[in-house]
This record gives structure tokens, sequence and C-alpha cells, in this order.
């Protein structure tokens, strides 16, 4: 087991490990329940992190998040259900239909 990364909140934890098992790596969060520790302990130790289950993957895996992570930030409007869709997605996460062109 080797850590990747702290994440901000779990939302972008959430995400960053799909990135990493879409490509194959056996990824897990921890520290994901410790967010209703804050205030007793030390925020940054409360953070979700991101870790690989085998460390031969771990190069790979922080690879994979730089790429990701110099995606271009995007904002667009869903044009089937409107949904506002933030960040790297070129699909709509509500209801699937692609990125307007
Ligand atoms: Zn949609």
């Amino acid at each position: 087991m080797q850590k990747i990364a702290s994440a901000p909140n779990l939302t972008i934890a959430t995400l960053w490990l799909d990135v990493l098992r879409a490509d194959g790596i056996e990824a897990l969060l921890q520290r994901q329940y410790l967010a209703g520790g804050v205030g007793d302990l030390p925020p940054q130790q409360c953070l979700p992190e991101l870790w690989v289950a085998e460390d031969a993957q771990a190069e790979r895996a922080r690879a994979l998040l730089d790429a990701f992570l110099q995606l271009p930030q995007r904002q667009w409007v869903c044009r089937q259900c409107h949904e506002h869709i933030e960040g790297g997605f070129e699909s709509c996460w509500n209801c699937g239909a692609p990125m307007p062109p």
C-alpha cells in the first residue's frame, strides 16, 4: 500500500479514485469518514487520502492523477437535463449526455 495524495474533500477523493480505477489501478480511500473529526483533530489529518494497493502501481497512479489534474477545468450546461457541469467532465454526470461541442 502506498499513499498517492490527500484530497480536499470526499467528492474529489472519490473522483480521483474513479480515475485510477478506470485505468485498472487498484486504488482505495483512507480516512474518508474522518471529516466528522474536524475540530477534535487537526484538519490536515482529516482529509480523505488516496492509496494504491500495489506499490508497483504508485508511479503510474501519480502520473494519471497529474494528467487528470491538468485537464482544462470547464463549465458547461447539459443540453438534456440543464445540469451545471464543472471540471474535466466530457459527459453529464446526471444523465450521461455528451458535452456540447
Ligand atoms: Zn444531463
